[in-house]
């Protein structure tokens, strides 16, 4: 079924960012609005991430809508099918589900300057918008590195993100590449079905205790029968989160204890000297993101997993094709870049995601019929993390400098949303038809946040992460301070910044 509509806003994505952008533009009784979303489902990374063992290493009292707590939470870190089922539950019982378009894809958005609208063509018919809101999430792209002749590989194979539940892992051998997030929480579930595992790890994470447990049920009765009491724990894990932050600067005396932390961890989990110096990183602590667990350790120790310290670069040549005995179809044998081989039945790449070039740029056409992945070819811009120049009447959610290494990504979702409806305000109340951020405002913010990321862990250190743009080392993702300054940086619209436009049709 396709659909010609006008509305005033059309949000793309329905995962954290976009759902909780609905719910607050229906609570206000902004009413024209339509969320499209590709999939099947609203969730976004939790729709998506399915592998054995996902669940969030941030307390689920603070990542989950402020607005909309949830004192049924049954462990500190919920597990991904729970948050999955909040996000529906938001939908459900904020009214959304009639806003919603699933498997509606976006193949165009053009800015029509005559009319100062949004021209939008989807997968299920075309929209006219007065404003776009881009929810689409920076970690939703799967990032398949260069592994020599993969498709060579006479196993089967398949991203973290796209796990693939049809296929027993009892019994296989499995290689598992990464040592990210993802990676640490599914090992210690594949080694209880696989007869071997290899590890592939290019870089060893910091690790820290985790701390995991189910809420008993005299919490769980008390958050219910008094709602001040998960607003007091959100506004407690708020802060001892933001406490993290300290020790992202290089020089602040936090950073010491942070890595004596997790070196601890390290000792404590791992007798062995040598296993241990390989699980050492060499880079300094926070670089790339704080990983949490209580048992990745404990699950590399098993007698059938091995880590191998380098990455996997290629699958060896099909021996049956060149009659020396290989299986028909592919081989199996896979080669690390330093030079021992394997014989595997199945890899998993939990290799992350392609953060920086988010295709959805190539997608989105604004004033002079500029590309916004043309506008991004040196590394992601936007002025408050949010607009972009020349791209009028456009918010993006969670995109440039809006990620957070130490606190709840959807406090900054929150902060953002909070944003958009200050614009959208001022946008009616000012009778102009669209609003463009100055190159000025975008340049001057950029140029904050190359200061502020100046002399912190993620320039400085020794690491690659996803945070940074790989063209330019820049810190495009991250937004490089503390969450509250974040929300304080955010908390007024100033008018000034924007291009007010008229519509010429
Ligand atoms: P990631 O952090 O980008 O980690 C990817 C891993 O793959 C890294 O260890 C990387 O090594 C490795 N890698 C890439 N190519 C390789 C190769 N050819 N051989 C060996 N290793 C290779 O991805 P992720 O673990 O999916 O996590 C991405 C982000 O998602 C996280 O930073 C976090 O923000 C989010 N996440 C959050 C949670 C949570 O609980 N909140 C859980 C999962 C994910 P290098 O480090 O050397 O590049």
């Amino acid at each position: 079924m396709t659909e010609d509509r006008e509305v005033d806003v059309l949000i793309v994505g329905a995962g954290f960012a976009g759902i909780g952008m609905g719910i607050q533009l229906a609570r206000r009784g902004r009413n024209s609005f339509v969320i499209i979303e590709q999939a099947d489902d609203v969730g976004g990374t939790w729709r998506d991430n399915r592998y054995p063992g996902v669940s969030c290493d941030v307390p689920s009292h603070l990542y989950s809508f402020s607005f909309r707590p949830n004192p049924n939470w049954s462990r500190v870190f919920a597990e991904g099918g729970e948050i999955h089922a909040y996000l529906r539950e938001c939908v459900a019982e904020e009214g959304l589900s009639g806003r919603l378009r699933l498997n509606c894809a976006l193949e165009e958005a053009a800015w029509d300057e005559g009319r100062a609208r949004w021209r939008v063509r989807t997968s299920r018919g075309h929209f006219t918008a007065r404003s776009l809101v881009i929810a689409t999430g920076r970690l939703s792209e799967p990032k398949i590195p260069a592994i020599k002749n993969l498709d060579g590989f006479g196993g089967r194979w398949w991203h973290s993100a796209r796990w693939n539940a049809k296929v027993s892992l009892v019994g296989k051998r499995v290689g598992l590449i990464g040592t990210g997030a993802s990676a640490i929480q599914i090992l210690p579930r594949l080694v209880t079905e696989a007869s071997d595992v290899v590890v592939f790890q290019r870089s060893a994470p910091y690790i820290l205790p985790r701390g995991d447990r189910e809420y008993s049920r005299e919490e769980m009765e008390r958050f219910a029968a008094d709602p001040s009491t998960v607003t007091e724990l959100r506004e407690s894990l708020f802060e001892e989160a933001e406490r993290g932050f300290g020790a992202r600067q290089r020089r602040h005396p936090d950073i010491d204890l942070l890595r004596q932390r997790a070196l601890d961890h390290l000792t404590a989990s791992v007798p062995d000297p040598e296993l241990r110096r390989r699980l050492m990183p060499d880079y300094e602590i926070g670089c790339k993101r704080i990983l949490f667990s209580d048992d990745y350790y404990a699950a590399l120790r098993r007698d059938h997993v091995r880590l191998e310290s380098t990455s996997l670069a290629r699958i060896a040549d099909d021996g049956a094709r060149r009659g020396t005995g290989g299986t028909r179809g592919g081989s199996r044998v896979v080669v690390a870049a330093g030079g021992a081989s394997y014989e595997l039945d199945v890899l998993v790449l939990a290799t992350g995601f392609n953060s920086t070039r988010p295709s959805i740029a190539g997608h989105i056409r604004g004033r002079w019929s500029r590309m916004l992945s043309d506008e991004w070819r040196n590394g992601m811009a936007a002025h408050a993390s949010t607009t972009v120049h020349g791209f009028p009447n456009m918010y993006v959610l969670d995109g440039p400098n809006a990620a957070l290494g130490h606190n709840s990504a959807i406090y900054m979702i929150e902060t953002q949303v909070g944003y958009v409806l200050h614009a959208l305000d001022h946008l009616q109340d000012s009778g102009a038809a669209a609003l463009d951020v100055t190159a000025e405002a975008v340049g001057s913010y950029m140029n904050d946040i190359d200061a502020m990321a100046r002399d912190t862990v993620w320039t400085r250190g020794g690491c690659t992460s996803w945070y940074r743009d790989e063209r330019t080392g820049r810190v495009t993702l991250l937004w490089p301070a503390s969450a509250t300054s974040f929300a304080e940086r955010l908390a007024t619209f100033a008018p000034a910044e924007y291009e007010h436009l008229d519509s010429r049709g």
